[in-house]
């Protein structure tokens, strides 16, 4: 190889590299606030409490379970018996996760964590309104995959890799599967920037465990009037402030700050009918 190849090829790789970092800054951004739980171990289980309460709800649960464990990444599922109850009260250490007729108060989806110490997520829930996907617009197999599948990530730590509603192939988008696209099976599982991101989320250890607590942890945090002020409660108004909401209005993030020093933060995923009705609303005021 004469020296100028040989100059030009390192350019060019040089040039690959650099696209590589950016590609890799880029994709950092889907991080949901730099929140995470907190382990000793590069690699954790997160118990998915099931409180499923009909078979579909219980199959596309264990699908997303076993798809998030595909990627081999740093965040592993295990689901577990489901110990909350229909408004899906937390219980630490854990997601409990819930499908409910929730009522028609706009939301498809509802994803909330609690915080302490600024990012490390002690506890959270995922819930599935069946209000709406009792409907014939969203009672499909592949929108309820694509919505448990975002909502149950969102509490690894997980936020959207876009809101435009295109389809990047990842549950973690706001591609929509119903009306023309009802058959489509796109975006119902991760791919792969999506385990990128939670290797990057948690490629540091920690010196505490929010996960795995032992039993008599896990009960003394879930007890008494203390757990009540870590939770959201049926009330929006619990969700605390809108911090801020996606372009066409489908995606909004609410924060709270408890007396306790932790805070929540609740992901809202909308239905289509009331983001269309007015896209920069606080959807809780608007009925
Ligand atoms: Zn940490
Ligand atoms: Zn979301």
């Amino acid at each position: 190889m004469t020296k100028p190849t040989l100059r030009r090829l390192m350019a060019a790789l040089s040039l690959g590299l650099a696209a590589v970092a950016v590609t890799t800054v880029a994709h950092a951004t889907h991080s949901w606030g730099g929140y995470h739980w907190a382990r000793t171990t590069p690699q954790f289980t997160l118990k998915l409490g099931n409180n499923m309460t009909t078979a579909d709800w219980r199959a596309h649960l264990a699908q997303t379970s076993s798809d998030w464990n595909s990627g081999n990444s740093a965040v592993l599922t295990a689901i577990v018996a489901g110990t909350s109850n229909k408004r899906c009260s937390m219980v630490a250490g854990t997601t409990q996760v819930c499908n409910g007729t929730y009522g028609n108060n706009g939301w498809l989806g509802l994803a909330s964590i609690n915080i302490t110490g600024g990012t490390h997520i002690t506890q959270g829930s995922a819930k599935m309104n069946d209000t709406y996907f009792n409907t014939s617009t969203y009672n499909n197999p592949n929108e309820r995959k694509h919505v448990v599948c975002q909502e149950v990530a969102h509490t690894f730590g997980l936020d959207h890799q876009s809101t435009d509603g295109s389809s990047q192939n990842s549950c973690m988008d706001y591609f929509s599967n119903t009306g023309a696209n009802a058959t489509s099976t796109l975006s119902t599982k991760p791919n792969q920037h999506d385990f990128d991101e939670l290797n990057l989320i948690y490629a540091h250890l920690d010196s505490t465990t929010t996960v795995a607590m032992i039993a008599a942890q896990v009960a003394a945090f879930s007890q008494g009037p203390a757990a009540a002020v870590r939770d959201i409660s049926d009330d929006p108004q619990s969700w605390g402030q809108l911090v801020r909401q996606s372009p066409n209005g489908r995606s909004s993030h609410y924060e709270r700050e408890n007396g306790d020093g932790s805070r929540n933060v609740t992901h809202v995923y909308w239905t289509l009918e009331v983001a269309e009705r007015c896209v920069s609303c606080d959807h809780r005021f608007q009925r």
